[in-house]
């Protein structure tokens, strides 16, 4: 108990408490929302335990839905829905996962328990006398001293739910803990059992690591708690391999620098900035990584299946790696530009040179000064090539498949396409041939050349 802490929950919560507690209810605010409370951050959803029976809580408020069998009552109030849940203890983790039953408890301190972390194992009661914190586990010294601590035996805990040790590298990473030392021991001692875990677990955690300014930190803590060979063995590999050999930097150090160059809100070139080298340890024959860019497009793409990626992210982000070895030179043609901008895509454009941006950022820093010279000069020249609305794609001709059969008589067919891709080729050598009468002209000698 507390007197001179005070938590701000907002009015409808409190009014939730405060029904049940008249009904003759205990109820309290619990879990993630009082620890982020506590660090002075609106949390993102409130949720309640309650010694209430879910029917009870169902009989209090009208606007709610049992939905599942764990004691959890969806409350609607204003405009948010608050999780109130009946106190439980969990059982049974036959597979190292969800718990495969629950029993209610009467017992807040069994409630709070089974909860992962001290920091997330502390109870708060708003009310008009001040309020009262129950914190059995000490998280809100272990907050103030920046701790992760498992509640209770860290080992149990873990083989209880393997997904705890990756939600404490998150956790770490996001808030900037340290894991205690017994911790952290027996995540090493069990992060074998991340094998089990199910590919939308890992994203839905890797997603808040890398949404960080340094997301570094967190992939070199999985590295040192064993996990990362666990749930990947491919980025694990290119610690074994070396990056430029003036420098003692191994691929994934240089890996995690791309990482942390690329701009924290966009997942995709935060993937392709982690994943980016993953093809060099099969590729590697001891001075060079020859098409270390097609291999690790594939490898990434494994990966980011495995973990259960949308279709989308998964094709942006090999793409991006299939195409992050581009070179270039000063003595190009405007038309070896404009064929570059089409290989990679002008939708591709922008991420791929902050990919390449990044992977300087993370090079010999020598070496990398020329080539942030002639990256920078090609920049201009794509620049001045979109400016100029040059045509990048079939799609940006100045006529259609329909122009060649309907004006020029051109039969549906395969002879159609091949029309388009000469007159394509064509506008890409001279871009000032992209308007309408000149193609149609150029497509009728094309088409009788037959
Ligand atoms: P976030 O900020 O991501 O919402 P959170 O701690 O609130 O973090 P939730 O998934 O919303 O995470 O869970 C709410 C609470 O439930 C946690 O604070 C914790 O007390 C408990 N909890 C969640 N997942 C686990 C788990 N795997 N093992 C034990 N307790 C858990
Ligand atoms: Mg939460």
């Amino acid at each position: 108990m507390s007197a001179q802490l005070s938590l701000r929950v907002p009015h409808d919560v409190a009014g939730l408490v405060a029904r049940l507690h008249e009904a003759g209810h205990e109820a309290f605010v619990v879990g993630g929302c009082v620890r982020d409370a506590l660090r002075g951050v609106e949390p993102g959803d409130w949720d309640i335990a309650t010694s209430a029976k879910p029917e009870a809580i169902q009989t209090l408020f009208r606007r709610s839905l049992y939905t599942n069998r764990f004691g959890t009552v969806v409350v609607q109030t204003g405009d948010r829905e608050v999780e109130v849940t009946t106190y439980r203890v969990e059982s049974d983790y036959a597979d190292h996962r969800r718990p495969a039953t629950v029993a209610f408890t009467e017992s807040l301190e069994a409630d709070l328990s089974r909860r992962d972390f001290t920091m997330n194992a502390m109870a708060w009661r708003p009310s008009a006398d001040g309020g009262e914190l129950v914190d059995p586990f000490g998280g809100r010294a272990d907050l103030e001293r920046r701790v992760l601590r498992a509640v209770g035996d860290p080992g149990e805990r873990f083989a209880e739910d393997a997904l705890r040790m990756l939600r404490a590298v998150r956790f770490a990473t996001t808030f900037g803990l340290e894991i205690d030392p017994p911790t952290a021991r027996a995540i090493g001692a069990h992060a074998g059992l991340a094998a089990k875990l199910s590919g939308e677990r890992i994203q839905q955690e890797l997603r808040k690591i890398l949404a960080v300014p340094t997301p570094s930190t967190g992939f070199r803590m999985l590295a040192d708690l064993g996990l990362l060979r666990v749930i990947c063995p491919e980025l694990e590999d290119c610690k074994q391999v070396p990056q430029e050999k003036a420098l003692a930097l191994d691929v994934f150090e240089h890996s995690l620098i791309t990482l942390d160059n690329t701009p924290k809100d966009d997942l995709v070139l935060r993937l392709a900035g982690l994943l980016h080298d993953v093809g060099k340890p099969d590729t590697f024959d001891g001075g060079h990584f020859f098409h270390h860019d097609v291999v690790g497009a594939a490898k990434a793409r494994n990966i980011l299946r495995r973990w259960k990626f949308s279709k989308d992210e998964v094709a942006q982000v090999s793409h991006l790696i299939r195409h992050h070895m581009f070179w270039y030179e000063s003595e190009w043609t405007g038309a070896a530009v404009r064929r570059f901008i089409r290989k990679v895509g002008l939708e591709s454009v922008d991420a791929l040179f902050a990919l390449r941006r990044a992977d300087n950022a993370g090079s010999n820093r020598f070496a990398s000064a020329g080539r942030m010279v002639s990256l920078e000069e090609l920049w201009q020249r794509v620049e001045e090539e979109v400016h100029s609305a040059s045509a990048f794609s079939m799609s940006d001709l100045a006529i259609s498949g329909h122009d060649v059969m309907n004006v020029l008589g051109v039969p549906q067919g395969p002879g159609v396409g091949r029309v388009m891709k000469e007159l394509f080729e064509r506008v890409l050598d001279d871009p000032d041939l992209n308007e309408r009468e000149q193609l149609l002209a150029l497509g009728r000698d094309i088409a009788a050349r037959g």
